[in-house]
């Protein structure tokens, strides 16, 4: 039983216990008299500390030290309300620290970061963020923050809210051109955070990157045909003696190598310039694909069994151009990673209203290990069988940039021993019926 209540049993129990004695002597009316005034004054008692209470809840800010002194059981009442707020007031501390030590890191932080609700609007930002994307905490807090970054990119990428890849976007600050990568995290009840990377320096790196190996590859090519040229007609020249005409089919081997190896590398360059919009026109793919096979066929020299199986009569909207470079890059590759007599088909269907383009030899095989990797520029299994068979390391990934220009899907399935399938998947708004 709580103390309040033992005080008040003892309370009545006293007052009765005298007012019964004051019975006896004085009579009922004197009892009933000091019952009476004994009830007035434990009401008033707890009145003038409800009072006492009410003008400290009234107080501007509840501290502890405030706190009325009481008497009896508003005693114990005052000091668990002292103790209440002492404590309150401690975890309040604690929690403003911990949010200045947020906010102080948060500020410090190299990356914007914005707190957006549900439907997109703004609950926070750090200062970071207001540079990178003009808004401000003070006047734009609880705006839409398509109303603030307008542009189409931004708009639509919020729309679409498919947060895989992070959004590049180009913005104009203090009259210079900077480049930035937003990457949504969605959390709790349907907000995101928004995190803004500054990567305008990246950016100008890649484009420099870009256009070195452009400029090289460019240079290159002319000084290559002309030692190519010279050294073919050399070699065919029946005055050079036997011994320099081995000499130099092989130095002309060798140039035509240089000569595959600068091509790729500018159509690599042409591919990765996003300034470079593909062009586009609808493709007879049974025809394309039958010209790339009368070519493929020469190098093949009827060394293989090679099938064209064209089940769709569908074609492609797409870059002729950046379509034969994958299709031949990928047809070759069957062809040079077959053994002799080996199976290699061609195929072009239609598969739940997406065009299917595979090629699937009988070859050596990729190992699972290495399937992930390679797309990546020079990534080769085997380095002496790639440039034994004429290859520069770049057909892959010349591949997935057209692929990837096309909207397109490169899988890619294989066995040891068994052979290699490489499909790519148009989406169905690249075929025209
Ligand atoms: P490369 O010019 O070396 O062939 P690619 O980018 O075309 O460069 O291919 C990368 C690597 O992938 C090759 O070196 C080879 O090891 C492997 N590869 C590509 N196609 C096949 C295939 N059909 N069968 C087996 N291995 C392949």
């Amino acid at each position: 039983m709580s103390n309040i209540w033992k005080r008040f049993i003892y309370i009545v129990l006293i007052t009765l216990f005298f007012s019964g004695i004051f019975w006896g002597i004085f009579g009922a009316a004197f009892a009933l008299l000091l019952f009476g005034v004994t009830l007035f004054w434990i009401a008033l008692h707890h009145v003038s500390h409800l009072v006492a209470l009410e003008r400290w809840l009234l107080l501007p800010k509840q501290v502890s030290a405030n706190i009325p002194a009481g008497s009896g059981e508003w005693d114990d009442v005052f000091a668990y309300l002292a103790r209440y707020v002492r404590q309150h007031s401690q975890s309040q501390e604690l929690l403003s620290l911990a949010l200045e030590r947020m906010r102080n890191v948060t500020a410090a932080m190299p990356d914007g970061i914005v707190l957006l609700t549900e439907n997109d609007r703004i609950e926070w930002c750090n200062p970071v963020a207001e540079d990178h994307l003009g808004i401000s905490l003070a006047l734009d807090s609880g705006q839409q923050i398509t109303h603030l970054v307008r542009q189409v990119p931004f708009v639509e990428y919020l729309l679409v809210r498919n947060f895989t890849k992070p959004l590049i976007l180009n913005q104009t600050r203090r009259r210079h051109k900077s480049v930035f990568s937003l990457q949504f995290v969605p959390y709790g009840f349907n907000q995101k955070l928004l995190i803004s990377r500054d990567i305008t320096r990246f950016e100008k790196l890649e484009t420099m990157r870009q256009d070195f190996i452009a400029n090289v590859s460019h240079e290159l090519r002319t000084p290559l045909t002309v030692i190519s040229g010279f050294l073919d007609t050399l070699t065919h020249e029946e005055t050079t003696p036997d011994f320099d005409k081995r000499a130099l089919a092989l130095m002309s081997e060798q140039a035509i190598r240089m000569q595959s190896l600068v091509e790729d590398l500018l159509v690599l360059s042409r591919l990765e310039n996003e300034q470079n919009k593909i062009n586009e026109t609808i493709i007879n793919v049974a025809d394309l694909l039958s010209e790339i096979l009368r070519g493929v066929e020469s190098l093949s020299t009827e060394k293989h069994l090679i099938k064209l199986d064209i089940a769709t009569q569908s074609q492609l909207l797409g870059s002729e151009t950046e379509l034969r470079s994958a299709f031949s890059n990928l047809i070759n590759n069957a062809v040079r990673y077959t053994p002799e007599s080996g199976e290699i088909s061609i195929h072009w269907q239609e598969k739940d209203g997406q065009g299917v383009f595979y090629v699937q030899d009988s070859g050596i095989g990729i190992e699972a290990q290495h399937i992930p990797r390679l797309t990546e520029r020079f990534y080769r299994i085997d380095t002496s069988r790639s440039r034994e068979t004429g290859g520069t390391g770049l057909g892959l990934a010349i591949v997935k940039h057209v692929v990837n220009r096309h909207d397109a899907r490169l899988q890619i399935t294989s066995e040891i021993g068994k052979g290699s399938r490489f499909t790519i998947v148009f989406p169905a708004k690249r075929l025209v019926a």
